[in-house]
């Protein structure tokens, strides 16, 4: 068994960004347990044609390390990709990373105050486990009746099958949120045919793309102040959005307008535009953002289908009219697990009570990053941290604030571990549950991957986020209790941590 002081699982964007604070610090005593064989999470699995970030390249990057070199205002997958991998090389996190490590089970040792953390290639024992897998790792596939009857190919946006010949091919996408909006327009013109089946159609805005030119990349190298500055403007020009999306979603309707302008400017046959106009209120599903999607569909090898799927057989897609769709591949735009992510079979705390259990309710989290019963634990984009408006590297980042923070206490020798109150727990998600009511993601009229099965909103944050970043700058000791060396009983603040909070 491996010991180590911190555990951090995943090398995505949260993943590295612990890391790598954590080297600044001075503290080396950490591994990063990876799946594969390379880091990046979300922006190296999601290599489909056309992914490419919707939120501003300058913003969506590490503060501590900007990059002057964005080609695109918006990037594509690569460029991010190979950004995280720059980074991590710079920063020196590689030696850290155990590649190829799949964490099985993490289980809470009460006794020693230890994670036990098993992987596919060994186990490691942590006094403190960083979470940094993040709700949008594991895909999900339809619950479709005769879906692993398919004798085609048929794969996942997440898990694009690059070798898939598409020339030719009558190709069914599943699917019509972020991703789909982004590969649909790349295949269009290889296949023969393209059937779309849309269940609920998305709000789609034009995409303000540009490149960024030399003469700007020169300024940002020469003088980074520049760049800081177009970063906070894009930050705050993004902030004021949440206003339309949490007080006043009335605000939103005038996107709408943007939107459907966007719409009928690429669509000219009524029946199509008539699918693809939204039913629910901008804003109550993540806002998508494209130029090309709407062009695309409007091609005559494009067959936008609305009625239900009923069944997947051998060769065909059959929908709820009886239709039978004869196709050669399926792809899978059907999202991914969020509001019961992997970490939920995996993570066992106190008592050896499992995470889902724990969350059997809903997901709900301190701060959304420490979770009562799973001593130690820091989950980064936990429960209501996720944004529909802002850079979720900067909710990242304060998350890595507050954990910092508490690696201070945790640092001490004396210090066993921190849970956190669950009276302090109820309170903060009440208020965040309280601060969700009249959101547009409640009160829009749709259904999305944001709310729970009981419709409790436990994936995104229901305010501005500079709000997140004041409430995560220091670790909040009294929030917690604190076990220390040769107590068995848990007890409250204790003297020592006085000085931290
Ligand atoms: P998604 O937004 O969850 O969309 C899934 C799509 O599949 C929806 O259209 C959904 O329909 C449909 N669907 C699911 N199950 C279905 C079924 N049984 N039958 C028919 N349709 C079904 O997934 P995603 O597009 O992969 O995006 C996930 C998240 O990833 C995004 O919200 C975003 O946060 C992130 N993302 C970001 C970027 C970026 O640019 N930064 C790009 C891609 C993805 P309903 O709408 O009816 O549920």
């Amino acid at each position: 068994m491996h010991e180590v002081h911190v555990a951090v699982i995943g090398t995505g964007f949260a993943g590295l960004a612990m890391a790598i604070r954590m080297k600044q610090r001075g503290i080396t005593d950490f591994v990063l347990l990876e799946r594969a064989q390379e880091v990046g999470g979300t922006w190296r699995d999601n290599t489909y044609p056309g992914a490419a970030c919707d939120v501003p390249s300058h913003l969506y990057s590490f503060s501590f390390a900007p990059n002057p070199d964005w080609t695109r205002s918006f990037s594509p997958q690569p460029e991010i990709w190979r950004y995280l991998r720059r980074t991590a090389r710079d920063q020196g996190v590689y030696p850290h990373i155990r590649f190829g490590h799949d964490v099985e089970r993490a289980d809470w040792d009460e006794q020693r105050g230890r994670w036990i953390v098993r992987t596919t290639q060994g186990v490691f024992a942590a006094k403190v486990l960083v979470s940094g897998m993040g709700p949008l790792c594991e895909p999900q596939l339809p619950d479709i009746k005769g879906l692993d009857t398919f004798q085609g190919n048929a794969f996942h946006s997440a898990r694009w099958d690059h070798e898939h010949d598409f020339a030719g091919k009558r190709v069914a996408v599943i699917g019509t949120g972020a991703s789909a909006i982004q590969f649909v327009p790349q295949i269009q013109p290889k296949v023969a045919e393209l059937h779309l089946f849309q269940r609920t159609a998305p709000w789609v805005m034009p995409r303000r793309d540009r490149p960024i030119t030399a003469i700007e990349r020169t300024l940002f190298r020469a003088f980074p102040p520049l760049q800081r500055l177009v970063r906070a403007a894009i930050y705050w020009g993004r902030e004021t959005y949440v206003i339309g999306f949490t007080r006043q979603p009335k605000m939103l309707r005038m996107g709408e307008r943007f939107a459907k302008k966007n719409l009928f400017r690429a669509v000219k046959d009524r029946e199509l535009r008539k699918k693809l106009l939204p039913t629910f209120a901008m804003g109550c599903k993540r806002i998508l953002i494209s130029n090309d999607y709407y062009p695309a569909l409007a091609q005559s090898n494009v067959d936008v289908v609305t009625d239900r799927i009923t069944e997947v057989r051998a060769n065909s897609v059959v929908t709820a009219d009886g239709t039978e769709r004869p196709v050669d591949t399926i792809i899978y735009g059907t999202g991914f697990h969020a509001t019961d992510p992997p970490a939920m079979e995996k993570v066992y705390g106190k008592g050896g009570v499992r995470l889902g259990e724990a969350w059997k309710e809903g997901m709900e989290a301190y701060k959304g990053t420490t979770i009562a019963g799973f001593p130690n634990l820091f989950m980064l984009v936990g429960p209501n941290t996720g944004l529909g408006h802002n850079s979720i590297v900067f909710m990242i980042e304060s998350q890595v604030n507050y954990v910092m923070d508490a690696l201070k206490v945790l640092g001490r020798e004396e210090v066993v571990d921190i849970d956190p109150r669950v009276d302090r727990v109820h309170k903060f998600n009440e208020r965040v549950q309280k601060q969700m009511k009249g959101t547009v993601w409640l009160t829009g009229g749709c259904e999305s991957w944001y709310l729970d099965p009981k419709g409790r909103n436990t994936t995104l944050w229901p305010t501005f986020t500079w709000t997140y970043r004041q409430i995560t700058r220091k670790f909040d000791a009294h929030a917690y209790s604190i076990r220390l060396r040769a107590t068995t009983d848990a007890t409250a603040l204790p003297k020592a941590d006085k000085a931290v909070r």
